[in-house]
């Protein structure tokens, strides 16, 4: 599976093919740095740990990334693996390139909690980490060599992995526009997650793509034909195979028909220009039948994730049913390589800074906004998923020492943490440690922080807190804690006393008595009156508490100046 002969002269080679001006001499330093450290360690594969981050910053050279991106690829194992220190990649290698590397170090302390909570912190974490969407483009590279060299890891972790893969890498190399990386992350992940499913597939459609292939070639120069006689150059023509997964997917909807899916094997027409675009459109309808429903035009309307070409399913030659889909050079480089190939060279060669959430490359976010508006009956996952970025803007992602991930305000404190995770953790918390470290309780945390509350059973929050946190969810906490507090200090040293007042009975009697109490500051825990057996009598059974007995027979003396009040029994219980 691996290919073995990727060296860090592969990745060279690359770099130097689309960028002249690179700083080759960052990319070997970076090499030597991470080989050294690397160094007696060992892939599952029995490979030298070192081939893993070569493989890594290969593939984003081929995705044309920039220097610093592919720098830190080399380098995005060392501080998680070696001994050495973020620290120590900032002093060497600058600040951008310690970025990169600690934001990849971050997602990796993600601990696997369960498939479907895993997901979601990885999913969360993601978003957080798209204030720098290079981070997220080599963690994807990195993906992609270990999904390579799956066969090598131990069975039952080979299937988790697979379905992490399948449920948040592959979506958001799809959501990132990167065509080429999420079809093989898929593929890779098939036949480990769904081995059977996998197996099955690949049995049915190997025969029916090779029958595909042989057809298209037939099609394939009668079709150059009649796009010369229209006069569009054709820069090229070719064709793919639906990648399994997403055949499989469309197989499911299908009910696994083969017959209905059409794209089995698409025609794939790249030419210079938009307007050529619809010339090649023109000429297909012009000798082939369109089937109703089937032309999209994704230039005019493109994909939420950016993606543009027009498809079309005609009645092609013998009647067989046949898609076509037409772009420009640019538009096919966009679709394999996505927010990665609108990395754009300066003059001096100089890679553009870092892609920034609030960059105007994100535009798709705000275009995604107008598609949603333009199509109201779309309510797609996606689109939540994509203004999900907007809404983290403010946000950041820290993370409990079991690796889950909890999301705060900007500028939030251990307190706001400690709430978010129990109240009790946030009532008896005394101290915190960030990243190991101890901290006082009003630090503001930073993003990917691991933070651990040290609690002292039966404290009671302080009351300065409020002052600090940024959450409501702690302040209200807080509050309703000190509130209870005050209410149990105000019982505290208060003893129950019972009274049995004999009196004759009248109207307002009981009010009577119970505003004789209140007025003594006294709090009644319970009255009630019962007729007795002599005749317009009545037994007041009150139940309060006192401070003292003092305070008892001063209340006592009272109640006896009360109207009909006859004769009082008192006891102090406890
Ligand atoms: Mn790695």
């Amino acid at each position: 599976m691996s290919q073995q002969n990727i060296t860090i002269e592969s990745v060279i080679t690359e770099v130097t093919k689309k960028n002249r001006g690179a700083d080759l001499g960052l990319l070997r330093r970076a090499y030597e740095f991470a080989e050294r450290a690397h160094k007696g360690q060992k892939r599952a594969s029995g490979d030298p740990y070192i081939t893993h981050p070569v493989h890594t910053a290969y593939t984003l050279s081929k995705m044309n990334l920039d220097d610093a991106t592919i720098a830190a690829a080399l380098l995005h194992d060392v501080v998680d693996d070696t001994p050495v220190t973020i620290e120590e990649v900032e002093k060497e290698f600058g600040k951008e390139i310690a970025f990169l590397v600690s934001g990849v170090t971050k997602l990796g302390k993600i601990k696997y909690r369960g498939i479907e909570r895993h997901v979601e912190n990885l999913r969360k974490m993601f978003f957080a980490m798209a204030e720098d969407i290079r981070v997220v483009l080599i963690k994807l590279a990195d993906r992609l060599h270990n999904m390579e060299t799956l066969n090598y890891v131990p069975e039952e972790k080979q299937k988790r992995i697979a379905l992490e893969t399948i449920e948040i890498y592959a979506p958001l190399a799809m959501r990132l526009g990167i065509g080429s990386l999420r079809a093989k992350l898929d593929d890779l992940a098939f036949r480990y997650a769904y081995p059977e499913e996998y197996q099955w597939v690949v049995k049915n459609v190997k025969e029916k793509i090779q029958e595909r292939e042989g057809y298209l070639k037939k099609v394939e120069p009668i079709l150059k034909k009649e796009l010369e006689k229209e006069g569009i150059p054709i820069i090229d023509i070719n064709y793919r195979a639906k990648h399994y997964w997403s055949l499989y997917q469309k197989l499911l909807k299908r009910n696994m028909d083969f017959s209905q899916i059409h794209d089995l094997i698409a025609m794939r027409i790249i030419v210079e220009s938009i307007q050529d675009c619809y010339a090649v459109l023109g000429a297909i309808h012009k000798n082939w039948k369109p089937l109703p429903g089937l032309i999209k035009d994704y230039i005019a309307l493109p994909k939420p994730n950016g993606y543009k070409s027009i498809h079309t399913t005609v009645f092609c030659i013998d009647g067989r049913i046949t898609e076509f889909q037409i772009r420009t050079r640019d538009m096919h480089e966009e679709a394999e390589y996505g927010i990665a190939a609108h990395w754009a060279y300066t003059e001096g060669g100089k890679p553009d800074t870092g892609v920034k959430a609030t960059d105007p490359r994100f535009a798709w976010v705000g275009q995604l906004r107008e598609w949603q508006e333009k199509m109201s009956d779309t309510t797609s996952d996606e689109f939540l998923e994509s203004l999900r970025i907007d809404f983290f803007k403010d946000r950041i992602f820290v993370l409990t020492p079991k690796g889950d991930v909890i999301d705060l305000p900007e500028d939030a404190t251990p307190i706001d943490f400690a709430y978010q995770i129990h109240s009790d953790i946030g009532n008896q918390a005394t101290a915190a440690r960030i990243n190991g470290k101890i901290a006082s309780l009003d630090s503001p945390l930073k993003n990917g922080d691991v933070i651990e509350i040290l609690i002292q059973k039966n404290k009671k929050p302080s009351e300065k807190w409020v002052g600090f946190v940024k959450t409501n969810n702690a302040r209200t906490k807080i509050k309703n804690s000190l509130k209870k507090e005050r209410v149990l200090l105000g019982q505290r040293g208060t003893r129950s006393a019972r009274l049995t007042i004999t009196a004759r009975d009248r109207v307002g009697l009981l009010s009577d008595v119970s505003k004789v109490i209140s007025d003594a500051g006294l709090n009644i825990a319970h009255i009630a009156s019962s007729d007795i057996r002599t005749k317009g009598f009545a037994e007041l059974d009150v139940a309060i508490q006192v401070k003292d007995r003092s305070a008892l027979l001063k209340l006592v003396t009272r109640l006896k100046n009360v109207t009909g009040v006859e004769e009082i029994e008192h006891k102090i219980q406890g």
